[in-house]
């Protein structure tokens, strides 16, 4: 799988799955635009980390379209088309629904499910000039499971899933395409802060018997943005060690 001088842009594509995305990208021979919203640090140290002139970061906050619009453009000065957009970034607030706060569910669904849109729709306004695209959203198995406490993160998951089927009908006769990768429980630091007991029970729940690693989510999304993937559209494929 080549991605010679490929465009492509990975959202919160700095640390976690996301750096795992970027890395293999660069690896096949893509041009990466990484964005992040507020770890400066660990951006910066990304960037050193890989050193590579194909690399590009960018800071902002994919749920406020007119950053998103703002970055559009700004990479248009430089790069005529943009092959690829993994929607990638994406945060948790768990909590029970009868006590989940009002900005515990707008802010999940604004950065989940909003800023997918935000992104997806000025990729496909750019896409659909070149006739040819791969939109990839890192939705999550929540999204189709649903696990206690995750109300608004399960809702932006699944929002992500039926919003990539219709965006996949609206774009497939211009050769672009628009799949979900759903990771089961994988090692990030989304996932640090949950109770060891919690991460027992969990683990029992997954056929494997193991959490993921972030690159076993960047070898599908690599797939599904390939050539190789060129008749799949409008679906989605779990990562999830059988969950
Ligand atoms: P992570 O390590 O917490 O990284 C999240 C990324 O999202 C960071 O790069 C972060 O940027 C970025 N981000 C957060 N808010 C943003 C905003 N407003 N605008 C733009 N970017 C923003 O998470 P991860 O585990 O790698 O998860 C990546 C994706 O996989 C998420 O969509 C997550 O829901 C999904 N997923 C993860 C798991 C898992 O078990 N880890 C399972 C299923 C699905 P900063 O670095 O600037 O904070």
């Amino acid at each position: 799988m080549s991605f010679e001088n490929q465009v492509v842009i990975v959202t919160g594509g700095t640390r976690g799955i996301g750096a795992s995305i970027t890395k293999s990208f660069l690896d096949q021979g893509a041009i990466v635009h990484a964005t992040y919203a507020n770890n400066t640090k660990k951006a910066e140290d990304f960037y050193q980390d890989i050193n590579s002139d194909k690399l590009f970061l960018h800071k902002f906050d994919v749920s406020k379209f007119d950053e998103c619009e703002n970055f559009f453009n700004e990479i248009h000065k430089s790069f005529e088309q943009i092959h690829v957009l993994v929607n990638n970034s994406g945060i948790r607030k768990d909590n029970l629904t009868a006590t989940m706060t009002d900005d515990e569910w707008s802010s999940v669904l604004d950065i989940n499910l909003k800023g997918t849109f935000n992104m997806s729709k000025l990729a496909v306004l750019s896409m659909m000039k070149k006739r040819y695209g791969r939109i990839i959203n890192i939705s999550s198995i929540g999204g189709a499971l649903g696990l206690p406490g995750q109300a608004n993160y399960a809702a932006s998951k699944a929002g992500q899933i039926a919003m990539s089927k219709s965006l996949s009908k609206e774009v497939a006769k211009r050769k672009i395409t628009v799949n979900n990768v759903l990771p089961g429980f994988i090692e990030t630091e989304l996932v640090s802060d949950l109770d060891p007991e919690l991460v027992k029970s969990y683990t029992s729940q997954v056929p494997m018997k193991r959490f993921g690693n972030a690159n076993e989510v960047a070898h599908a999304v690599l797939f599904l943005a390939s050539e190789n993937a060129s008749y799949i559209t409008g679906t989605s494929l779990e990562v999830s060690g059988g969950l």
